[in-house]
């Protein structure tokens, strides 16, 4: 019945868990919410007032499909003063967010018998769409003994002679971790003049807790400009997801091509959408650094309170707004036997919506995001507690790791 590319893509089974963790809140079960890829904050005040005064004004028609001038203008300064690189409006389109750039990417960058390649545990979605560019996806792991770093040497060890592009995140969802500059300075070295695309998704990229030098994209347009792309979005830096307003940064021929994929598909992203961006991007900056803030000081807290159980393995996350846990430990043939299970089995018993690791290529895993106040944090963490307590009371925990 559905063409065929449609074999070759998934919806996420385990993000069955947080469909059923809203039916369960329709019928009144108070569930605390720990799946939401998506700020709590509340999109700031400044933005709102910029989107208001776009309908007011009549900003309400088509836009050219790659997004405003101003708009464009405006990222391209975003990064000069984020990283000093130099980017012109030629070179930037405005899409219905990250996931809409990264699209647009793949499909005209990527198809049969390429190979693209990328880190796992990452965000499913780009996999998803490699697959459907018809384009095959290799997978690199990163490991938490060391932070889930993000190393050349991993990307190195998977080029073939079909390598078309290598996708990177960071900061990474769901792992947090940031590829460090030398460590992009060793993978520029290793593969310029071969022609390999490197596509960097900075989605997270205003949300890094550490002063860790992050500055990628400054490097990439040095030593790799023409085989660069950047990705970009307002939704997390600014709380603005339901927005839908991303970007992409490259060469002319490549951002050309997205603007003639995107005429044909979606056209501009929302008018009004991308005046909020521009006041985004352009306006006062506080908000960033209050939310920022916020974030690490939850990031802090539910770090110490998951690690008091040993059995629960817990990497400080650098960057973004999720904890990615190993709760291996806690699984058996005899108990609960995945992290998928357990992530079902929190839900229906402890009412904790969380998304299972296996959604990232991450078995063992669990995802939490910290996106949520500090009281729901507390209550959520002390019903996992709980949940595990009982867990350990019917001999479900394998005996060995209990305390
Ligand atoms: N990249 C990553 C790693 C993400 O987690 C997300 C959203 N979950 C996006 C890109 C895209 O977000 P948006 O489309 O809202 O900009």
């Amino acid at each position: 019945m559905l063409a065929e590319r449609m074999s070759r893509v998934s919806a996420s089974p385990t993000l069955k868990v947080l469909v059923e963790a809203e039916r369960m809140r329709r019928r009144g079960i108070d569930v605390v919410e720990f799946g939401a890829g998506e700020p709590d904050f509340d999109t700031p005040v400044h933005i709102k007032k910029a989107a208001e005064a776009a309908i007011e004004q009549g900003f309400t028609k088509y836009t050219p499909a790659a997004g405003t001038g101003e708009l464009k203008q405006a990222i391209c300064d975003h990064y000069q003063m984020l990283h000093g690189v130099q980017y012109q409006p030629s070179e930037v389109i405005v899409t219905a967010g990250g996931k809409q750039a990264l699209y647009n990417i793949a499909m005209v960058l990527f198809g049969r018998g390429h190979e693209v390649i990328t880190h796992v545990p990452g965000w499913p979605t780009i996999t998803e769409q490699v697959k459907l560019a018809d384009a095959e996806p290799v997978l690199v792991r990163t490991y938490p003994d060391d932070g889930f770093a993000i190393s050349a040497e991993a990307f190195l060890h998977a080029l073939t002679p079909k390598t078309r592009a290598i996708i990177l995140n960071s900061p990474c969802n769901p792992t947090g971790a940031l590829m460090p500059e030398r460590e992009m300075e060793r993978l520029i070295d290793a593969i310029a003049n071969q022609g390999i695309w490197v596509i960097l998704d900075l989605c997270y990229e205003q949300l890094i807790y550490e002063q860790a030098a992050h500055h990628l994209p400054r490097l990439l347009a040095e030593r790799l400009r023409d085989r660069t792309i950047l990705a970009g979005s307002a939704s997390k830096s600014y709380a603005m997801t339901g927005w839908r307003c991303g970007w992409a940064l490259g060469p002319d021929a490549v951002i050309g091509a997205c603007n003639a994929l995107q005429s044909h598909s979606t056209s501009n992203a929302t008018s009004i959408s991308q005046k909020a961006a521009l006041a985004a991007l352009t306006g006062p900056q506080e908000s960033v650094s209050e939310m920022l803030a916020e974030y690490r000081r939850r990031r802090d807290s539910v770090h110490a309170w998951l690690s008091a159980d040993p059995r629960i393995r817990c990497v400080k996350p650098s960057g973004a707004f999720y904890l990615f846990v190993d709760i291996s430990a806690l699984l058996s043939a005899e108990g609960i036997a995945t992290s998928a299970e357990f992530a079902q089995a929190l839900l229906d018993e402890a009412h904790v919506a969380l998304t299972a690791g296996e959604a990232f290529e991450a078995p063992g895993f669990l995802r939490i995001s910290y996106a949520t106040s500090m009281d729901r944090l507390r209550e959520g963490v002390d019903r996992i507690a709980s949940f595990i307590a009982r867990l350990d009371a019917a001999g479900k925990t394998p005996v060995a790791t209990r305390a």
